[in-house]
């Protein structure tokens, strides 16, 4: 079987590995982190293949997987990996998209605020509830670097699932995030899909985000309805700036989480 794997060298111990089965119309991307001692893998990708042997072609530094939430294609390659850190808030949405089931046990807890040390440089977990309860962003900070997988969308941003925070928190935890990077005019993101790479994910990006969302929540902005007539997946769609699909459901706009 082809490897599903690809990866670039973004900057010196920093790649994006992109997990593309073939026939799919866009990729996930998951990105590792190297530094003197360890190495930090953000994500397990979609596909049932060796992860672990492919990111040992790239590092000989011992690999700790960080997830930021528990969606199906961000965790298939969980299992191969001895350290897995995940917010047990994401759990049972991880459960409910597997058939095996994992156990909170087996993953270490992230709450937001954990800072790991990877030699050289130190990257931060931040948590960001919205697009799943237990979402997380993970900050190295020297660098400017944002690695945000879903938790801010890549353009599209899904917050009309069933596991979706409501609008009103998310619009909450968007400026406390702008809060937390204050001053960081070179912050650059990195999303967890490959669908939009043209856009320039930064600092205004963010803004644009947390902007849309308060103007959903006031009533300024309503959306259209999505071409997606799906119960789960439809929703209604709205655009600000360089958002260009704030998907979500009018019912969870306030009062659910
Ligand atoms: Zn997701």
């Amino acid at each position: 079987m082809k490897s599903p794997y690809t990866s670039q060298l973004l900057m010196p111990g920093v790649w994006q590995i992109t997990d593309k089965p073939e026939g799919a119309a866009f990729g996930v991307d998951m990105y590792l982190l190297e530094g003197t001692t360890r190495a930090f893998l953000i994500d397990a990708g979609e596909s049932k293949a060796d992860l672990a042997g492919y990111i040992a072609t790239l590092t000989d530094k011992p690999v700790d997987l960080v997830i930021t939430h528990g969606h199906g294609d961000h965790t298939a390659g969980m299992g191969q990996f001895e350290r897995v850190y995940m917010s047990h808030k994401d759990v049972p949405i991880l459960n409910s998209m597997f058939r095996t089931k994992v156990k909170a046990s087996e993953i270490i807890d992230l709450k937001g605020g954990e800072v790991f040390d990877i030699g050289t440089y130190k990257i931060e977990v931040v948590a960001l509830p919205g697009h799943t309860p237990g979402s997380v962003v993970l900050l190295d900070r020297e660098r400017q670097l944002l690695f945000t997988s879903d938790a801010l969308g890549t353009g599209v941003l899904w917050m009309q699932l069933p596991c979706c925070t409501s609008i009103e928190a998310y619009a909450e935890e968007l400026r406390k995030l702008e809060k937390h990077v204050e001053g960081m005019d070179g912050l650059r993101l990195y999303p967890g899909h490959d669908c939009q790479k043209n856009l320039n994910f930064g600092m205004q990006y963010i803004r644009d985000v947390r902007t849309l969302a308060e103007k959903i929540v006031s009533g300024e902005v309503t959306g259209t309805p999505t071409e997606d007539k799906s119960k789960i997946t439809g929703g209604l769609s709205a655009s600000y700036g360089q958002m260009i699909g704030f998907i979500y459901k009018a019912e969870n706009i306030y009062n659910k989480r």
